[in-house]
């Protein structure tokens, strides 16, 4: 079964190869992601490609750059016997055709030259592990060994081989399978979702990184749902991120139930993916509801609470983002302020006085358009006036913080006494009475006691020097 595929060998860099192997006397194919997402005429193809040698993938590198006219610059990774150029704005990636055997224990496997199909027989899934020729004799031709053009029209994700072996041999594939399932919004095969439930433990073995990096493709998806659900109902998510499992299930007492809250989030994200493409944002919606779990109580009067879980749930996100090794950056800072914030827009749109708004200004600084975008995707109740009514409050708190900031500008505001100031004024050392002071300025303008100008917060400073005993020099 070869049929031609020439046309997807628009790419100059084709030519190069195939010249450079009838050279060295080898075959070379393209394989893998550049092939699927032809065949499914996805725009991000040629961004990276594959080329498998039946031979060394690094010497056909070396060739391919010595016959392009720039010349570029080969990186070799010998530890993985395979070699990458950059030509244009694409990665291009040799690797020599191989078989893989593993052990149990290790992540690593044994690696041998090998043919063409062995080195099919070790790609994670049918559709990844279509080829096609860059052979003078044969160029064009598709290799598809295990009817992977069939499961790309079909939508079905399955791995070459029996999927026991497949996950157990390199755990990481079953992430993969998840990714893939739902970028592409493929089913996965039965056998193959059994398998990943049945080794779903093996993905302890893998690095975090790798991890995240995945559920970063998932978490950027159309409908990164999808990818959520299969990875719990497989019993992976548990494992590395159990804070959201946890959030699963609905508990009764006395006739009172609260909502599904892992169901609920998946709803957020989901809703904010139509808004945003912002990783850290989808994140924030993610896991703006953790600290549910650990703070859930049955009130006999209130019902079901869950006091302070913006606050618990913001310290939550420092401990996971460090167990998964996601860098403690900015990006953290900036997700921990989303899921402490989370909650006060909501507040607001009960009872929108001038000082709460300022206030919530004030904390959110420049993320107040991403909170507001949370909180319109946090509205997931299906009766439809609630619906309404609740984006209808959300508009209000819109224009009033519009109309709030066009007058007060709070906004990132500095509050207009400096601890320099205060120091010169009443000849003080470095001490606790600074802070006092400087809070006490800031919380009159938020509060609206005083307008946010110098002449006004001057005077009221000295006001409250006097109260605690300060004299100006
Ligand atoms: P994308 O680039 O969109 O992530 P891709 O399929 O190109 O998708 P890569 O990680 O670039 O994924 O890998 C290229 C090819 O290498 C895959 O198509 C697949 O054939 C093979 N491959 C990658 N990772 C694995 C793995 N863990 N196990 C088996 N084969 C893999
Ligand atoms: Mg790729």
């Amino acid at each position: 079964m070869q049929r031609d595929y020439k046309e997807a060998l628009t790419e100059d860099i084709f030519k190069y190869i195939t010249e450079a192997s009838e050279l060295l006397k080898l075959e070379s194919y393209v394989i893998g992601g550049f092939v699927r997402d032809f065949l499914l005429q996805r725009k991000k193809s040629a961004k990276d490609i594959d080329i498998v040698a039946v031979g060394s993938g690094i010497k056909l590198a070396q060739k391919v750059a010595e016959l392009l006219p720039n010349k570029p610059k080969v990186q070799i990774f010998k530890t993985y016997g395979t070699a990458m150029l950059r030509f244009e704005d694409v990665e291009i990636e040799f690797v020599g055709a191989r078989k893989e055997s593993y052990t149990s224990n290790s992540r690593n496997p044994e690696v041998e030259a090998g043919t063409l199909e062995e080195d099919q027989n070790r790609r994670d899934f049918t559709i990844n592990a279509l080829a096609i020729s860059l052979n003078k004799s044969t160029y064009g031709a598709m290799l598809d060994p295990f009817g992977g053009i069939e499961d790309l029209k079909r939508g079905i994700i399955k791995t070459p081989l029996d999927p026991n072996v497949t996950y157990s041999d390199d755990p990481l594939r079953m992430m993969r399978a998840i990714r893939f399932a739902t970028q592409l919004d493929f089913k996965i095969e039965q056998n193959s979702l059994d398998a990943i439930a049945k080794n779903a433990h093996r993905i302890d073995i893998i690095t975090r990184e790798r991890i995240v990096d995945e559920l970063h493709k998932i978490l950027l998806s159309t409908k990164p749902s999808k990818g959520f659900v299969l990875l719990e109902k497989t019993g992976l998510l548990k494992r590395f991120l159990p804070e959201l499992v946890a959030l699963k299930g609905i508990d009764e007492v006395q006739g009172q139930k609260h909502k599904d809250n892992f169901y609920h989030t998946l709803e957020v994200v989901d809703n904010i993916s139509k808004k945003t493409d912002d990783l850290w944002l989808r994140w924030s919606a993610l896991l703006h509801d953790i600290g549910k779990a650990p703070t859930k109580r049955f009130d006999k009067k209130i019902g079901w609470t869950f006091h302070a879980h913006e606050f618990v749930g913001s310290k939550m996100v420092y401990k996971l983002f460090k167990r998964l090794k996601m860098p403690l950056n900015d990006k953290m800072k900036y997700v921990q302020k989303l899921v402490l914030l989370s909650s006060r827009p909501v507040i607001l749109a009960e009872e929108v006085t001038d000082s709460a708004v300022r206030r919530l200004i004030f904390d959110a600084g420049d993320d107040i358009e991403d909170l507001m975008i949370h909180c319109e995707a946090d509205i997931t109740t299906k009766n439809a006036k609630k619906f309404k009514q609740y984006h209808n409050n959300f508009k209000l708190v819109r224009q009033k913080i519009k109309e709030v900031e066009e007058r007060d500008r709070v906004r990132n505001f500095q509050p207009p006494i400096s601890g320099e100031l205060i120091m010169e004024t009443f000849n003080l050392k470095p001490c606790r009475e600074i802070g006092v002071l400087k809070e006490a300025v800031k919380e009159a303008i938020l509060e609206g006691e005083i307008k946010n100008d110098f002449e006004e917060a001057y005077q009221y400073m000295l006001v409250k020097a006097e109260d605690l005993g300060l004299k100006k020099i």
